[in-house]
């Protein structure tokens, strides 16, 4: 049935979740983080194995089931609204230039860092701490010049584009927590409506971030298969295992074109089967990966109809959100025709909430 309130934006939905308890959570989040900056300097392999074969194999599935959970307690996005939070930030709009390519950027970086893993990251502690510490501190220093989360979270962080793909129809919808009020800091916003997000970048007449969204779906079931299936140097040349992920990458995004120009789908559904394709190859290579860390931690392995299993309830999931988010744009579609669904895009497309009287950044 559709209502008026089919697809609400976070001021609308109700907020289950007392701030007190988010605070909580990201005192303990950035915790976490600094301790496994530390711990990558002087145990590197316990960091490596918390950060890559627990945390990161996880991460995902949270994108994919609670997004906003995730966004409400990301030890970057804590730090990256501290200074909103304690008013200390100067508040500045971002140059046209980051608004209008901040989008690639995060992109650019997410593709440049996941190979940058096999060469650097899997193995040494150091080099993790690094970038764990360089990611840290570029939050913080963008929440404190920029307005909003435009300086990190709503812009360049390398994990927004997975977000905004895996986490555009959750399961389990926790609405943002941090923005009060809205200061219409981006356009589209994905905090700001992450079901109507992707939706208003297709309706944008600035064509940019709808191509750049399109272009990491199509590249991401590449990207993934290319990571797992090419050998880590030294087993390969470090050059040489770069130029083949961008090969799988290119196969992936030359599919997606040829997909999109046969079947001519819209411009939503075609993303969104690439993202759940890439979803389950991604749990492919890692579900054994988190069964090997239940082995070492409890001792207790895990026999294969358990992974296949597992595996199973990945794809039945994947399906099922395909199924409610090629709903969601037909809705949507039903829904143009009236004044609400209108509004509902514009508020997310021109981000113009009013804020006056707002000294809050
Ligand atoms: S546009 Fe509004 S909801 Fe979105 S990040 Fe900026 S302040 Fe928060």
């Amino acid at each position: 049935m559709i209502h008026k309130q089919t697809f609400p934006n976070y001021m609308q939905m109700r907020q289950r979740v007392p701030q007190t308890v988010w605070q909580a959570g990201r005192f303990l989040a950035i915790g976490i983080g600094y301790g496994l900056i530390i711990l990558s300097f002087t145990r590197p392999e316990a960091a490596l194995f918390i950060f890559w074969r627990i945390i990161v194999p996880v991460l995902p599935l949270l994108m994919f089931v609670a997004p906003g959970l995730w966004r409400n307690i990301c030890p970057m996005g804590a730090l990256n609204q501290t200074p909103r939070m304690f008013r200390f930030g100067r508040s500045l709009t971002p140059p046209a230039w980051l608004k209008n390519y901040a989008a690639l950027f995060g992109i650019i970086l997410f593709v440049v860092l996941v190979p940058t893993r096999k060469e650097l990251f899997n193995t040494s502690g150091p080099a993790l701490g690094v970038l764990l510490f360089t990611a840290f501190t570029m939050a913080l220093v963008g929440g404190y010049f920029f307005r909003g989360k435009s300086g990190w979270c709503a812009t360049i962080c390398p994990l927004l584009p997975l977000e905004r793909l895996y986490g555009q129809t959750p399961f389990i919808p926790v609405p943002n927590a941090y923005c009060k009020p809205c200061v219409g800091c981006v356009k589209n916003c994905y905090d700001f409506n992450p079901a109507l997000a992707n939706m208003a970048d297709q309706q944008d007449t600035d064509r940019r971030n709808s191509h750049f969204r399109r272009l990491f779906a199509g590249m991401l079931p590449g990207l993934i298969l290319g990571f797992y299936l090419i050998p880590d140097p030294p087993k390969i040349n470090g050059l040489m295992m770069y130029e083949w992920i961008a090969f799988f990458m290119f196969i992936s995004v030359g599919l997606f074109l040829t997909l999109e120009t046969v079947f001519k789908r819209s411009a939503f559904r075609l993303p969104t089967l690439f993202g759940a394709v890439a979803f389950n190859y991604f749990y492919l290579f890692n579900l054994p990966v988190l069964a090997e860390t239940v082995h070492q931690l409890f001792g207790i392995a895990l026999p294969l109809p358990v992974l296949w299993t597992g595996q199973l309830g990945i794809f039945v999931l994947s399906a099922i959100w395909i199924y409610r988010t090629y709903r969601k744009e037909s809705l949507y579609q039903r829904l143009t025709a009236s004044r609400h669904a209108q509004m509902q895009v514009s508020l997310v497309q021109s981000h113009s909430i009013p804020v006056r009287g707002s000294k809050a950044g």
